[in-house]
């Protein structure tokens, strides 16, 4: 492959970016016929690199691959929600605005999660990569002020089915998909590939 269609990619070197590679590519356009052979057009692929931050929330998904839950809490004192905790993170409190700090309930979460509610889907969005149906799960923690929106890897929902968090530790992605959930037992073999406890 030669470098000009090498795949965009970025560094952050004293708070910009460095960029390297290419960020708008084409493909060969293949003819598009009717049913008797004669030419109507042609496709035109097209893809595009788009540079996602994660700003204050790269920890949580640092952590991941790691096997590592990280959550945030307010710690201002004079805060009237002041020691509450939030997952999904929160860089901010939403009552007093400063900013919070990263905690990890990993342990908390392999003891406590539970199935609030749940969702099962057949239909996606474009670029679905999980396994249909998708078994959606609403996450509660004991003393977590917030739900979680997470998938279910092995087994059936059910509302109040205790779960443990599982981690992509192999060839992580880092994104939310790096973070999956099955019943609490589940043996060690039956999680998905490269998944772990
Ligand atoms: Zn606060």
């Amino acid at each position: 492959m030669s470098v000009k269609n090498e795949p965009g990619g970025v560094k952050v070197l004293n708070g910009g970016y460095k960029i390297s590679g290419c960020f708008h590519r084409i493909s060969p356009s293949r003819p598009v016929r009717d049913q008797d052979g004669r030419l109507m057009g042609v496709t035109n692929p097209r893809d595009i690199t788009h540079i996602h931050m994660y700003g204050g929330e790269a920890v949580f998904f640092e952590s991941l691959p790691e096997g590592r839950l990280m959550a945030s809490r307010c710690g201002n004192s004079g805060c009237e929600t002041a020691g509450s905790i939030y997952m999904p993170f929160r860089t901010h409190c939403p009552d007093c605005l400063g900013r919070n700090t990263p905690v990890d309930i990993t342990d908390l979460a392999r003891k406590t999660a539970t199935v609030y509610s749940f969702m099962t889907t057949e239909r996606t969005g474009a670029f679905n990569t999980l396994k249909v149906p998708i078994k959606f799960i609403n996450i509660a923690f004991d003393g977590v002020c917030t739900i979680l929106m997470g998938y279910l890897s092995v087994g059936e929902p059910a509302i109040g089915l205790r779960l443990k968090p599982i981690f992509r530790t192999k060839d992580p992605t880092f994104t939310i998909l790096d973070l999956s959930w099955v019943p609490s037992g589940t043996p060690e073999p039956d999680l998905p590939d490269g998944f772990s406890y």
